[in-house]
């Protein structure tokens, strides 16, 4: 913009300068009008004030009009050097989100008119939710000189949502806002982290560059064979094979599935692979095929206590002995109550003294029951199908009940059994093609496993 105008005054004043001669040497009455912008002498060349005819008369009024135009100009280039100076100062203006910072108090730090700066945020929505700000993402804020030369437009903003995502928001020609974002396409790459246990799997782990994700999911499937608190002993060792999302400018957009992993305790390895099976389900399985997770939970609640065992008690509320069919856990009301093994609902509802219950069958033979609960959870109904861990409803005292607990009951071929005497079923062994296909995973993933690269690490600036 500043450059066109220069151009048009400079040849403006060109053309000017061309009047002046040719005029000199004419004796007509020329038409120039005092204070004439240089646009308007550029453009047209209309009037409202007569210079009368006569040489001296004209000379003078030229000579004068001549210093106008010079003075004009000048100021002109005043006026443009001065909204290059105030561009420049207010240019994409780069900010970091803090805490506590708002897109509105970040566009407002920036000078943005709080109308425009509304708008914007009303077409931001659209594509991003406000919810997901967070320190340290970086912003650039765009205002650019109103045309009539009074205050500030905002023109544009930009954030760095994550490493993958950019934001950016545009005023359009009709003066509204559009939003749009942009997603950097991502490679998934292979990584490799071992190492040998210090005193913590935790702190030796982060130190080989697994990032906590990772490390919790490898923990959580190894947690089925190893006892964290008690089993590690220093010069133990880990490995890890897990995937990475990197932007093409290689950064870690995030991390990806955990495929691999391994620990080798007192000298004795185990090692668990990552399968997908061909129903969708995906596990971890030791190089045999074998599942590392149980089918079925022996404590299907977190942190809660046996309150009642199986068999035959004196009932607390009928008064007389009663077979107990199941097990108590007390825990307070609303605590999760998670589904024992992978398997599909088959009782979900009211159901007499049990209160609202929940059936779960998990093969053929097994299946598990839940009573006295205050709540279903979202969502399940009959025939849902669940996986282990997966919260089915909530702890709390209906039916015949005495106090908030969760009853819990295994049931094989229909008849309830005590589940913490009976050896609970393994989880479950690949067959078939299942297995060959596995086989053939471990395989390929052992053979590449030594050319694996190190993690990328997390870049410390977003
Ligand atoms: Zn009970």
């Amino acid at each position: 913009m500043t450059k066109t105008m220069k151009h048009s005054i400079a040849s403006g004043f060109l053309l000017t300068s061309i009047l002046f001669l040719s005029l000199s040497a004419s004796a007509d009455p020329i038409i120039l009008r005092r204070g004439a912008s240089v646009a308007a002498l550029n453009n047209n060349a209309t009037t409202s004030a007569t210079v009368p005819a006569g040489s001296h008369d004209l000379r003078a009024a030229l000579a004068e009009k001549a210093i106008m135009l010079a003075d004009a100009v000048a100021k002109r280039d005043q006026a443009i050097a001065k909204a290059e100076a105030r561009q420049k100062q207010i240019g994409p203006k780069k900010d970091v989100i803090g805490k506590g910072d708002t897109l509105a108090i970040v566009l407002a730090r920036a000078g943005a008119p709080a109308n425009q700066a509304a708008d914007a945020f009303a077409a931001v929505t659209k594509v991003f939710n406000p919810k997901d700000l967070r320190p340290g993402q970086q912003v650039s804020v765009h205002l650019a000189p109103a045309e009539d030369g009074e205050g500030l437009v905002l023109q544009s903003f930009a954030l760095k949502a994550s490493v993958e995502r950019d934001v950016a928001v545009e005023r359009q020609p009709d003066g509204t806002y559009k939003a749009a974002d942009k997603l950097k396409p991502l490679t998934t790459e292979i990584s490799r982290a071992a190492g040998t246990i210090d005193n913590s799997l935790f702190v030796s782990g982060t130190n080989a560059g697994i990032p906590v994700d990772v490390m919790m999911e490898m923990i959580k499937i190894l947690s089925y064979d190893v006892d964290f608190q008690r089993d590690i002993q220093p010069g133990d060792g880990f490995d890890v094979v897990f995937e990475q999302k990197i932007t093409p400018d290689r950064k870690l957009a995030r991390n990806g599935r955990l495929l691999y992993a391994s620990m080798t305790l007192s000298g004795t390895s185990l090692k668990l692979f990552r399968f997908e099976g061909d129903d969708g389900f995906v596990d971890f399985y030791n190089p045999k095929g074998e599942s590392v997770r149980k089918a079925l939970l022996k404590t299907p609640i977190d942190g809660a206590k046996l309150t009642s065992g199986f068999g035959m008690r004196q009932h607390p509320i009928l008064g007389f002995s009663l077979m107990h069919k199941g097990v108590d856990f007390g825990a307070p009301t609303g605590t999760p109550i998670q589904a024992a093994g992978d398997g599909t609902i088959k009782v979900y509802g009211g159901n007499g003294a049990y209160g609202n219950y929940a059936q779960v069958q998990h093969n053929g033979q097994y299946a598990t029951a839940y009573a006295h609960m205050s709540r279903f959870a979202p969502g399940l109904r009959v025939g849902s199908r669940v996986r282990q861990g997966q919260i089915i409803g909530y702890v709390g005292s209906t039916g015949r009940s005495t106090g908030a607990h969760l009853h819990y009951e295994v049931l094989v071929a229909g008849a309830q059994i005590n589940p913490l005497s009976v050896k609970l079923p393994s989880g479950r062994k690949l067959e078939g093609q299942d297995l060959r296909e596995f086989l053939n995973s471990v395989k390929n993933l052992e053979q590449k496993m030594d050319r694996l690269p190190q993690p990328v690490q997390v870049a410390s600036a977003r």
